[in-house]
């Protein structure tokens, strides 16, 4: 069933390089919107001006571009301020916001004297009771308040499209920081304030959110706004079932696409079914996937992120692709579609095929250290037509000749041939070099 009312929104912050967790989010959120005609907000969420960025904020929308997620409205925290000033200024005048001076030490030596007593670590809200004439002093000596929003002491509930029933109390929970001691407001207010402003229906961000979603219902309420539905994602973990997060710095976007060199699809594909009850498989559309997206499908477990997994599907990806739908990419102009049908099924990585074309076509300088061998290797070439079987039939009879076998035979008709040490499968690599071309490389 669709519901062309929705509007979703991904956030992130432009703090760091985009990497496969973020992806799975933006997709995830995208793939719901465009599985229920509705909208998909970007908004980057840059309060933190000292940590924001432009490059990561251009390498945000690089990334999302790149895997062909598109956005229908656009907007950046940093231009909205005089909004946010606004909201906060009658949240204030509610008491909703109130000022407290503590400094980081004070508060970190709080939280100390609780978790000895075995209490939790809950703000214990002394600033409520502060005098006009203490928060003077405070003032006068130099402190310069950071505001929390109070949070009413009530149960908090929300249905949640992954997680189902969730509840909180709110007397369990430190009321937020809103406002930062410079005045600069912090997140979570912020957030709350543009989904109310922009109409979003769905919030669909990473379990880590769960406790701030409780605080931001309630200021939801506050500000006298309808309470959005939410979906909370479990987190990725690595292959051993490790925190992903440690890791995430080397699985950036922009990495997996230029030193990788891996294809937007297999990213796609295996982050719109990790950890949903669904096949993960190699697609060459997004559509079948906006097709078949359901929140019911999502399980509450840890997804693992195995990077052989991307591996495995970039090279099915690959295998199915059309000449046409990579000539941009391919940087050797010569390469057509004979070429490219030929050696599409031994493809990993698209970069492989600059490897078979220079294998094929060289320039290639033979390596041959034993030329008694390879001569004897080259007398007995088989007569062309050649095809995938030549190779085998050619090496059973150098076997049976020689008596070599094993690397001893095949590492110096590798090196001969190819003039290195490694490289494409040569039984299909073989009948492309062709006889003429061979001939000239074992006789070199
Ligand atoms: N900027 C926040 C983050 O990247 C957004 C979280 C949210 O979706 O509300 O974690």
């Amino acid at each position: 069933m669709s519901d062309n009312n929705v509007k979703v929104r991904f956030a992130p912050s432009p703090t760091g390089m985009m990497h496969v967790g973020n992806a799975r989010t933006a997709l995830i959120t995208w793939l719901f919107a465009r599985s229920q005609q509705g909208k998909f907000l970007l908004r980057i969420d840059d309060t933190d001006l000292e940590r924001s960025k432009k490059e990561y904020e251009d390498a945000i929308l690089e990334s999302l571009t790149w895997l062909g997620i598109d956005w229908d409205d656009f907007a950046r925290q940093r231009g909205r301020l005089d909004r946010y000033d606004a909201c906060i200024e009658k949240l204030k005048s509610e008491g909703r916001i109130y000022a407290c001076y503590e400094t980081a030490d004070e508060l970190a030596l709080k939280r100390k004297v609780q978790l000895n007593r075995g209490m939790p670590p809950i703000y214990d809200r002394a600033a409520l009771n502060l005098t006009d004439e203490e928060k003077q002093k405070f003032e006068a000596e130099g402190r310069t308040p950071h505001w929390r929003f109070k949070l009413e002491h009530t149960p908090i509930q929300w249905n949640d499209h992954v997680r189902g029933e969730v509840s909180f109390k709110g007397e369990d929970l430190s009321d937020p920081v809103v406002i930062r001691e410079d005045g600069s407001p912090l997140y979570h207010l912020c957030s709350v304030i543009d989904d109310v402003d922009y109409g979003i229906t769905h919030i669909i961000r990473g379990e880590d959110h769960v406790s701030n979603t409780a605080t931001h219902i309630q200021m939801f309420e506050a500000l006298g706004a309808k309470v959005p539905d939410f979906a909370h994602l479990p987190l990725l973990s690595d292959g051993e079932g490790g925190k992903l997060s440690k890791r995430l710095g080397s699985l950036s976007i922009v990495d997996i696409r230029d030193d990788d060199g891996l294809e937007a699809m297999a990213v796609v594909s295996l982050m719109s079914r990790l950890g949903t009850s669904d096949p993960i498989e190699a697609f060459t559309s997004v559509q079948p996937l906006i097709d078949s997206f359901s929140f019911s499908k999502f399980g509450r477990g840890t997804p693992k992120f195995d990077p052989n997994e991307l591996l495995r599907l970039n090279k099915k990806i690959l295998h199915e692709t059309n000449f046409a739908d990579v000539k941009d990419r391919i940087c050797i102009a010569d390469m057509d579609e004979e070429f490219w049908n030929t050696i599409r099924p031994n493809l990993n990585k698209l970069s492989d095929a600059n490897e078979w074309w220079h294998v094929i076509n060289g320039p290639v300088t033979p390596v041959i250290d034993d030329a008694a061998f390879i001569e004897s290797a080259a007398a007995l070439l088989p007569t062309s037509p050649w095809d995938e079987t030549t190779w085998k039939s050619w090496t059973d009879a150098i076997k049976t000749e020689t008596g070599r076998k094993g690397k001893e035979l095949f590492m110096p008709l590798r090196q001969a041939l190819t003039g290195m040490e490694h490289g494409p499968e040569l039984a299909f690599l073989l009948p492309l070099i062709g006889a003429d071309r061979a001939l000239k490389r074992l006789k070199k």
